[in-house]
């Protein structure tokens, strides 16, 4: 086997754009370090620096919108290795919402890269077979950036994707390829790198090297942890949309259908789900579908109502409410619409979940368990 020999400069300086491509870390040659060097050595500070920026970064609120300190100053050493060290850092966190988190921001941060018009479309599709998609950038009939992709990968890549304007139905199929203006090619590609992210953390650590990093990060990780929402992850078990009321099911799939849902709609089943334990990237992805989806204000939105009162959250609308407003759902032809049957027994959705988790009726009691419905709040999706 023969002994590879540097890698350009001109290549480097794509993979620290592009850190978490395989490949990434050899670019570095003789001069990439273990974890433990890593996490120790003196001459990685500046990288681990720019890796716990990152995982903060993540951990804002409206993190997809405010860049990395710093990262655009650091060599392209550091910020290849800042990528690894996050990928560290984030392990070391409770649970797997940090990690997912963390994912999420980085694929946004790649899909933001990829639509500016100063990355080259050669750039764009070096990246692309970086992911696992050799694909070469076409014009088309008014001379504008096309991205061809075969329907059976589009098929493959696509579903994790809910927007409508990626339903194939919307897609113009020519000789069994789909082509792609840029920026879909491109939040395609933010989803293949959430995918392979998700697939990878947390990192399984060694446990010499999780000893090291506690240890060393203890500063970190203490305010890691108090940036992290207070009921991160589910409350109580895993959650069950078996057990969802009719209005909750009927909320969540006229969004995945593409139906507009007004204020309330939204913001009833983003704080219903926040309630039940969703973590933020589901009830992200339940607003997928809506027909003005905005990633950055859904997410916004949402953070809005996970964090209202010191994290407790805000409490959906009350039946009452939900009936005045025209989206309960008891007279739907459905087994599960019976515990619905007398509003005077059942008077909140949170209770329809708990019975239905506790498998009991609804007791004349329910309604005083939970509490109203806010005047007005953030409501996800809905641009402001
Ligand atoms: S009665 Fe309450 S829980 Fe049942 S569908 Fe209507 S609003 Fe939802």
């Amino acid at each position: 086997m023969g002994v590879p020999g540097p890698v350009p400069v001109a290549r480097r300086a794509l993979y620290a754009r592009y850190p978490f491509l395989p490949g990434a870390q050899s670019a570095l040659g003789g001069l990439s370090p273990t974890s433990i060097e890593l996490a120790g050595g003196p001459v990685h500070e500046i990288a681990r620096a720019l890796g716990r920026e990152r995982v903060l970064w993540a951990l804002r609120p409206s993190a997809a919108e405010t860049p990395v300190q710093g990262i655009g100053q650091a060599d392209d050493g550091a910020r290849i290795l800042s990528f690894q060290y996050a990928a560290l850092l984030v392990s070391l966190l409770p649970g797997t919402a940090p990690a997912r988190r963390w994912a999420r921001v980085e694929a946004s941060a790649l899909e933001a890269t990829l639509t500016d018009p100063s990355t080259s479309p050669e750039e764009v599709a070096w990246l692309a077979e970086g992911l696992g998609e050799e694909v070469a950038p076409e014009r088309g009939p008014r001379g504008e950036e096309q991205w061809p992709m075969p329907l059976a990968r589009y098929l493959t890549w696509a579903p994790p994707v809910k927007e409508r304007a990626f339903r194939l139905v919307h897609q113009p199929l020519r000789h069994g390829s789909i082509s792609l203006p840029r920026e879909r090619f491109a939040r395609l590609l933010g989803e293949r790198l959430l995918e392979t992210l998700e697939d990878r953390l947390p990192l399984a650590l060694e446990p010499g090297l999780k000893e090291t990093l506690l240890s060393l990060e203890a500063p970190f990780l203490r305010e890691a942890l108090a940036r992290l929402p207070a009921r991160e992850g589910p409350r109580s078990g895993p959650v069950d949309p078996g057990r969802f009321p009719p209005c909750m099911s009927a909320l969540k799939e006229g969004l995945a259908r593409g139906e507009h849902v007004g204020h309330l709609g939204r913001f009833a089943l983003a704080s219903f789900l926040h309630k039940v334990g969703m973590d933020p990237e589901g009830i992200v992805d339940a607003f997928r579908g809506a027909p003005d989806f905005n990633e950055a204000i859904t997410r916004y939105q949402v953070d809005q109502i996970r964090r209202h009162d010191g994290g407790e959250g805000y409490t959906p609308p009350e039946c009452a409410t939900m009936i005045t407003a025209g989206l309960c759902r008891r007279e739907r032809d459905d087994s599960r619409a019976r515990l619905c049957a007398d509003p005077t027994l059942l008077r909140h959705p949170l209770n329809y979940y708990r019975r239905r988790r506790e498998g009991r009726r609804p007791s004349p009691a329910a309604g005083k368990e939970a509490g109203g419905a806010p005047a007005r709040s953030a409501a996800p999706g809905t641009p402001p």
